[in-house]
């Protein structure tokens, strides 16, 4: 059996592996594919695309955008979208902008705080144009301000807590369209982390393709319950580890597993959605 992994971080957001180490990984964990998905952001899909290529491994391109549909936030993945397209790029240049931004107003919120923080660490740190909450955790402890990364999310990041300040955010139709258009198969990210299942009819009618069954997060009781669903709203199914780079001194890439023949489906879909775009489609 060949398997899979369809949700990978790199450094162009808050993972910390480069392209040619999730190539690598990848390479030796024997993965039939590979899709990275960023958190707004493509940028590194061109080079994992290449070490992909040279380590023998299918690459998908892909990213994960955030949206938010009645108060609750949505990841939507979005797979085979093209790199280059134009509107693609543009709206993720501004949800780019709007994370910097937040970068600014959290570290203002820590410095009223006491907690003597600079905006310019945590971009140093992050070192990327998609700076998020993880990489203000990774900058307080590495002030020596917290003691761990999840002890900044518990004192200050998470939501409600005193640092935390909300991101604007397109809604899940909006996010699903934006896919589309860039020629993409929209899917809704760890829905068992999100508990959204009362969203999901809605997000079908808005075209809505498929959902991560498959999350390291995911109990298997709730792998059965989201496969459940995919096949009752005709979804397609995926899964990934969402590796972010070395968890525990071991990085979670590969050991959710996935097989192959979900790419086969994800790919047949990424044709229909851009036949169903092209202007002589239907002739
Ligand atoms: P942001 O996009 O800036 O709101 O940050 C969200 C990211 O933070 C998620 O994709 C996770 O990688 C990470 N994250 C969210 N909650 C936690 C938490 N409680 N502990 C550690 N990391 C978290
Ligand atoms: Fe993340
Ligand atoms: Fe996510
Ligand atoms: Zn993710």
């Amino acid at each position: 059996m060949r398997f899979v992994d369809l949700h990978l971080h790199s450094h162009f957001s808050d993972g910390t592996y480069r392209p040619e180490e999730l190539a690598a990984q990848a390479q030796r964990l024997e993965l039939a594919a590979i899709s990275l998905t960023d958190h707004d952001s493509v940028e590194g899909c061109a080079a994992t695309g290449r070490a992909c290529e040279a380590a023998g491994v299918e690459f998908i391109p892909g990213t994960e955008l955030t949206a938010e549909q009645d108060g609750d936030e949505l990841h939507l993945l979005g797979y085979f979208v093209d790199t280059e397209n134009p509107t693609l790029l543009t709206q993720i240049a501004k949800f780019q902008a709007v994370r910097q931004n937040r970068i600014r107003e959290m570290v203002a919120r820590l410095n009223g705080l006491r907690v003597p923080l600079s905006a310019d660490a945590v971009f140093a740190l992050a070192n990327c144009r998609a700076p998020g909450r993880p990489h203000v955790a990774r900058a307080l402890v590495a002030a020596g301000l917290c003691g761990t990364q999840d002890e900044a999310f518990e004192r200050f990041l998470k939501k409600n807590r005193p640092a935390w300040v909300p991101k604007f955010k397109m809604g899940g139709p909006e996010a699903i369209a934006l896919i589309h258009q860039a020629g993409g198969v929209a899917v809704l990210a760890h829905p068992g982390l999100n508990r959204t299942d009362a969203l999901i009819p809605g997000l079908v009618g808005a075209g809505l393709d498929g959902i991560e069954c498959y999350h390291t997060k995911h109990t298997p009781g709730t792998v059965t319950h989201y496969l459940e669903l995919a096949e009752r709203f005709h979804l397609l199914a995926t899964g990934g580890s969402d590796c972010h780079g070395l968890n525990r001194g071991k990085p979670l890439m590969g050991t959710v597993k996935v097989p192959y023949e979900h790419v086969e489906r994800l790919r047949a879909r990424a044709a229909e959605i851009r036949s169903a775009a092209l202007p002589h489609a239907a002739a």
